[in-house]
């Protein structure tokens, strides 16, 4: 063995130590909740990635998408027809054009109960509030009504949460957070959305 592979060894019996060490402190089993915050690109590619995970062991999962389906989006054409989805979208209200105060918080609502549904139904494995993070910053939602709904929740039940600035009280809850970076974008160099890649 030369001296690199000897120190390579030792290393990577250092690493296995640690890592098997983590592995038997992680001892508690339930469902988590996950944000994907942050102003880089890919937290809702992460969020629809969660979801097909979770079909693939023939988990329930909801959706609940929050800006009034944000153009298309291939991953709920493709899924859709897996009886385990179920997925709400907001149906009209908020777009970036209308900013429709009153209208925009009762579409809100509305798609809200949706959620509550799903939050408190037990075989629900996993659900995902895309971009739930705009309603509580415009108001349209109150951070109080989600807390308790997310306390609430069953026990094995995950959710994923996404958008950009989420609230502090949510961070503070959460269980593993996510912040994705920007380190350049397509689109602020003139690039448009691309189907099948942007949504
Ligand atoms: P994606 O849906 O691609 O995972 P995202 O959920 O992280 O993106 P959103 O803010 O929800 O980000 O973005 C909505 C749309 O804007 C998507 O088409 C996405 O590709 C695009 N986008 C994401 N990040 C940026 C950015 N930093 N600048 C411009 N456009 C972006
Ligand atoms: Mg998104």
């Amino acid at each position: 063995m030369t001296d690199r592979d000897s120190r390579h060894k030792a290393s990577m019996e250092k690493l296995k130590a640690h890592v098997d060490e983590k592995v038997a402190n992680a001892t508690e089993q339930r469902g988590l909740l996950l944000i994907n915050t942050g102003n880089g690109k890919g937290k809702t590619t992460a969020a629809w990635g969660t979801v097909t995970r979770a079909l693939g062991y023939g988990y329930r999962v909801g959706v609940v998408q929050f800006i009034k389906g944000l153009w298309e989006c291939g991953e709920r054409n493709r899924l859709e027809d897996d009886s385990n989805l179920e997925v709400a979208i907001m149906a009209t209200g908020f777009t970036w054009d209308t900013q429709n105060r009153e209208e925009d918080t009762r579409a809100c609502a509305e798609v809200w109960q949706s959620a509550a549904k799903m939050l408190a139904d037990p075989d629900v494995y996993l659900v995902v509030l895309d971009e739930i993070t705009y309603m509580l910053k415009f108001g349209y939602l109150d951070i109080d009504t989600v807390k308790k709904a997310l306390e609430n929740r069953p026990h094995e039940q995950t959710v994923v949460i996404t958008g950009r600035n989420a609230h502090r009280e949510l961070i503070d809850m959460a269980d593993t957070v996510t912040e994705m970076q920007e380190v350049r974008h397509a689109f602020n160099n003139g690039i448009q959305a691309r189907r099948g890649i942007d949504y």
